[in-house]
This record gives structure tokens, sequence and C-alpha cells, in this order.
């Protein structure tokens, strides 16, 4: 059955709560579009997710009205675009509930970010001998950072293992920990598996051996409500264009008695206080970070984002999206020959399936013929494919304006995609 807004039911919670999917599509104009003459499904949301008009309108305002660049200029255009832009710098502080706002540094993403404490703390404070911890099932922006650093440095990564469902294993983690441990590295949720890692457990036991902690937040945000003083966490990235926002915007936070102590990632201008030819000294938080213009248009746009998202409820999005994996999960694991890569009791987003005898780009290939767009390949995780033994996975990634019916038609062409194989 084709989604229309005649067809899709108005979810209603188990609380109560309704989550209004017809209203909610209506702010993503992309959604109304028809692929190879078909409706549009979307299901591609990990690896970037669509962008409401709010966002969209807000960016075009400040193309329209504002366009210039921040913090050094005099004249009005370049206030009011400093002040929209720092704005935005505020309101991401709210949202991940940092102490100050200056701890949050604005990227172009998560790995900008990994990069950027991989460079400012990583390279200062990492020597021979020394060890990082990341987890088996990392995005490769959370491994290859890293290894570059070990080589640099002759240190070691030492890499937490997981259970065939894909969830970590916290006493071998425990076990590895020990006084040459630098820093861990690991991921909120998983790309690849969907799992959603226990960050203040594995926070709580680093931090007993006075071991700071980086979260890979790439795929945490844009689905868990995050609090960074809770979680406790050192570390903290965010990619823009995975949470309703446009590419090119994101976020590093860190405390701020690391990043004061952290080497800057890029030198140029904006992250100076004094240059001479002998010597520069560096500009205080965030600035010191921000070398050069950044892409205010995308950070404004950020902004927009957070306020969108505030203005939802999150807790139904969050049940509704659970209710829509579990809808999924159920009828994608009915069809014989499929298997499911990811069965962690704790999951979100996304649903990795392999098809028997079926590679997962033939799978993509047939489902954009229907119009419908997942992610086919080994989704910058080979590592965690090997350790599933598979070369690649199909993926559905899901967020809060997907619905059952979209699901009915992956499951749909899912099928269609066996009877051709078979
Ligand atoms: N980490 C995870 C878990 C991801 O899913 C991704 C992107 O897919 C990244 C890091 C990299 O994010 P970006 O491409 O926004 O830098």
């Amino acid at each position: 059955m084709i989604a229309t807004e005649k067809t899709i039911q108005t979810d209603t919670q188990s609380t109560g709560n309704a989550w209004d999917v017809v209203r909610i599509r209506r702010d993503f104009p992309v959604l109304a579009q028809t692929v190879n003459s078909k409706p549009l499904v979307y299901l591609d949301n990990a690896a970037s997710s669509q962008v409401p008009q709010v966002v969209i309108d807000r960016g075009s305002r400040y193309l329209r009205e504002e366009h210039s660049n921040i913090h050094r200029g005099v004249h009005y255009l370049s206030q009011r675009a400093t002040t929209a832009y720092e704005g935005a710098r505020e309101k991401v502080r709210r949202f991940i509930n940092a102490r100050e706002a200056r701890e949050c540094i604005f990227v172009r993403g998560s790995t900008e970010g990994i990069n950027l404490v991989m460079h400012g703390y990583g390279r200062k404070s990492v020597g021979v001998g020394d060890e990082i911890v990341i987890s088996a099932m990392e995005h490769h922006a959370n491994i290859v950072p890293w290894q570059m650093l070990c080589e640099e440095k002759g240190a070691k990564l030492r890499v937490i293992p997981m259970n065939d469902d894909g969830e970590l294993l916290l006493d071998e983690y425990e076990a590895l920990l020990n006084e040459r441990t630098k820093i861990v590295g690991v991921m909120h949720v998983s790309n690849a598996l969907g799992t959603i890692n226990p960050i203040k457990e594995i926070v709580a036991r680093a931090h007993k051996q006075g071991v700071p902690v980086l979260v890979d937040g790439a795929q945490g945000a844009p689905h868990l409500k995050v609090d960074v003083q809770d979680l406790d966490c050192d570390f903290y990235t965010i990619s823009g264009h995975k949470m309703f926002a446009p590419t090119g915007s994101g976020v590093v936070y860190g405390k701020a008695e690391l990043l004061e102590r952290m080497q800057p990632f890029m030198g140029g201008g904006d992250m100076i206080r004094t240059v001479t030819f002998e010597q520069t000294t560096y500009a205080g938080l965030p600035n010191k970070f921000e070398a050069g213009t950044p892409a205010i248009a995308s950070q404004i746009g950020l902004g927009a984002a957070i306020d969108y998202l505030n203005s939802l409820d999150r807790a139904a999005a969050h049940r509704y999206e659970q209710e829509l994996l579990a809808y999924a999960t159920a009828k994608l694991s009915a069809i014989e020959g499929v298997r499911i890569i990811g069965t962690a009791r704790e999951k979100t987003g996304s649903l990795s399936f392999v098809i028997e005898d079926v590679h997962p780009h033939d799978v993509g290939t047939i489902l954009d013929q229907e119009g419908i767009a997942i992610r086919a390949g080994h989704h910058c995780a080979q590592p965690t494919m090997k350790r599933f033994n598979v070369p690649a996975t199909a993926r559905a990634s899901f967020a809060f304006y997907n619905t059952k019916e979209e699901v009915d038609r992956l499951v749909a062409a899912v099928q269609k995609v066996i009877e051709v194989f078979s």
C-alpha cells in the first residue's frame, strides 16, 4: 500500500500519547516526491536525515538577509551573523546540557570532531607504549584517527569485544583499562548494528582509572536525549546532517578543563590572540579550535534544527521510532532467507540485514527501483562486518517521519528481491 495522508494512521502509543506522523511528514518537503514513479520511502536516515522546512527557511534567511563573516566585522550584517552563529552555539549547549557554550566547538561533523580530539588531546598525551581503547563496532571515523596516532607515537590500539548480538562485553572492557590507557573512544549508538551502548557505565569504569572518554554521538544525538553532564563523558561529537540540519554542521563537546589544556587542531585566522613572526598566542575557547571561516549558514541551521526538535515531544518521537523498529524487525525476521545483523537488547535507528545468496548492493538497487532508499555496504564499519562474517549488509534506518506503511513497502520489496534471485 502506498503511504498517502489518507492511508497513514496516526499512531497512538500504549502510553496514550499520539505521534501525529501525518503532520510531522508535512514538515519535510523532500518526502513528498516520487522516485522511479513511486512515492519516495526514505530509510537512509543514519547516513543523512532529511531537513524540515523551518531549517531550510532559516538557512535561506541568513543568505538573504544576514550573509556576512562573523566575529571580525564591526558592521551591522557581521554583528547579526555573529549573533545568529553564537546563538546556535547556545542552543547546542542547552540541547546537550553542557555547562558552558564555550565547551561546544563547531566542526563539520563527527569525523572532524574526533580528529580534533585526536590532534588536540591525543598527540599531546599519548606516548610510546601507551594504549587507546576503542570498541569492536566503531565507525572508521573512530578507528582510523586513533590508528594514525598509534602509528605516529608507537602506541597500541586495544579493542573492546562484542557478543553475537552486537553488545559490548563490559567486563572484558574493564580488563583492558590500565595505567597505560590514555583515552577511550566509544560510539553512543552503532550505525551498522543499531546497538545503544551503556555510555554512563563505560564512562564510569574509565574514570575509575582516571581515563577520559570520547563518545562518538553521530547516531546518538538524533535519537536519544543527550545530557553530557549526566553521562559525564569528556568529549561528545554530533553530526548535524544526521540530526535534521544541513551538511557541514556539527559539534564536538569537550569539558572546558580538557579543551583548555589541548593544542589547537588547525592554525589560521580567528583562533589567535596575537601573531608575530616569532610567536603566536591562541584565543580562548571555543575560538582556539575554530580556525578560518566556519560553515556559518549550516551551524545556524543546526540551531534551527534544535529549535525544531525542541518543539516536538521527543519522548513520544522516541517511542514511535522504537515501535517502527520493532515492527520492521518482526516483519523482516519472518521472511525466510533474511537474517538480521545486530540483535542487541537496546537498539535504535538502524536495522541491518542480509538476504541469503543475494549481495546487499543488489538489494539496494532493486529497492531503489521501488522508490525505497536504503544503504547497502560496509557502513564504514569493516571490522564490524568481519565480526559478523558478512562482506556488507543492507540497512534500513528510521526517523520519526517514517511510517509502518513504508515498512510494509520495504518488506514487500525484500520479498520481491528474493523472488528475483530464487
Ligand atoms: N560515527 C558514526 C557512528 C557514524 O554513523 C558516522 C557517519 O555515518 C560518523 C561517525 C561520521 O560522521 P560524519 O560523516 O558526519 O563526520
